[in-house]
């Protein structure tokens, strides 16, 4: 359904999943800001499965909040799932994400959206300009994140740019157009190369509750964000195994001249030393390719990241295909 049909100026995003502590905060600051910028605009409320009060108090809101449509995917799909989901459903001339705890303030929707349509531009990064608030170990491994980011994927990926960010209908069009399906977006989006710009903000406290991303997740992320745009790790694995081949080369020679000198030595520990290590270069290196096979085994399935279970505006997307 394209935007001119459905006449909404902007979509905006918020991938939830169990959220019931922070949504009333959400609600009272999201409603406000978006009521003022005069544009017509829709509040997708994916629901990530949620399993506490969230899809109820959802369904409260929406009473008295038209705007607000609640998309809920069958069982948690992850972070990544539930923006593509919202991408998918979008209708907007401009869709804009943001997290369901208030880090991302909303009160940077409209900056962002003044400086898409003034400046033509179709991203525009919210950029953190503080992240006080995040833990010294957050900051720390999110610091190396983006470092290899920005090495893999170019110099183009803004540091500190999280999924808070607004978009133009083309450049969703773009990012539905791509047939992967482990999309890393804050990757993505900076590789497609459209005209961006970036407002800064300050990260705020989680409003409430506890985080989503425990460190499994964040790992998880940073895996899917390398494999997607490398294959350097493989041939780390190759050069590991091209430097334990050497040294044994150089071990086998150095064990016959000790054997023709006649000086053959217990050798127990250099035995040992060798085992240990080429069977856990071995088993690295097996560990990597099975990685990227794996992503190459459910590339090729295909199956959907995410599944709608409902939909309240209930049109349905205009493409499914590759949802
Ligand atoms: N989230 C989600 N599905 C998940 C994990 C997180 O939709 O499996 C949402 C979460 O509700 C929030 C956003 O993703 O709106 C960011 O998560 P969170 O604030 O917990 O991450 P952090 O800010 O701690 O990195
Ligand atoms: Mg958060």
């Amino acid at each position: 359904m394209s935007a001119a049909r459905t006449g909404t100026t902007l979509s905006v995003i918020v991938p939830m999943y169990n959220e019931e502590e922070a949504l009333p905060a959400l609600v009272a600051r999201l409603r406000p800001v978006l009521d003022g910028t005069g544009a017509s605009y829709e509040v997708l409320a994916v629901d990530d499965g949620s399993t506490d009060g969230t899809a109820d108090l959802l369904e409260k809101h929406r009473t008295e909040w038209p705007e607000l449509r609640i998309i809920r995917l069958r069982g948690n799909s992850g972070h990544q799932a539930a923006l593509r989901a919202g991408l998918h459903r979008s209708r907007g001339a401009y869709v804009a994400s943001l997290d369901a705890d208030l880090q991302d303030p909303p009160e940077k929707v409209p900056e962002m959206l003044d400086l898409a349509r003034a400046e033509n531009l179709d991203i525009v990064y919210g950029v953190r300009s503080d992240r006080s608030t995040d833990t010294g170990f957050k900051r720390r491994t999110a610091g190396a994140y983006y470092w290899l980011m920005r090495r893999l994927v170019g110099k183009q990926v803004p540091a500190q740019a999280g999924d808070f960010r607004l978009l133009s209908r083309e450049a969703v069009e773009a990012l539905k157009a791509l047939p992967d399906q482990q999309q890393v977006y804050r990757l993505l989006v900076p590789w497609l190369g459209f005209p961006s710009g970036q407002v800064t903000y300050r990260r705020g406290e989680r409003v409430a509750g506890e985080t989503k991303y425990p460190l499994s997740k964040m790992i998880r992320l940073a895996v899917d964000g390398i494999t997607n745009f490398s294959a350097a790790p493989l041939r780390i694995a190759t050069w590991l195994g091209v430097v334990s081949f050497v040294a044994c080369i150089l071990l086998i020679c150095a064990s016959l001249v000790v054997f023709l000198l006649g000086r053959t030595v217990p050798g127990w520990t250099s035995l040992f030393v060798a085992m240990l290590f080429l069977g856990g270069v071995q088993l690295i290196c097996v560990g990597l390719l099975g990685e990227y096979i794996g992503r190459i085994y459910t590339a090729v399935q295909r199956r959907p990241t995410y599944f709608v279970g409902y939909d309240s505006a209930d049109a349905g997307a205009d493409d499914d295909r590759a949802e």
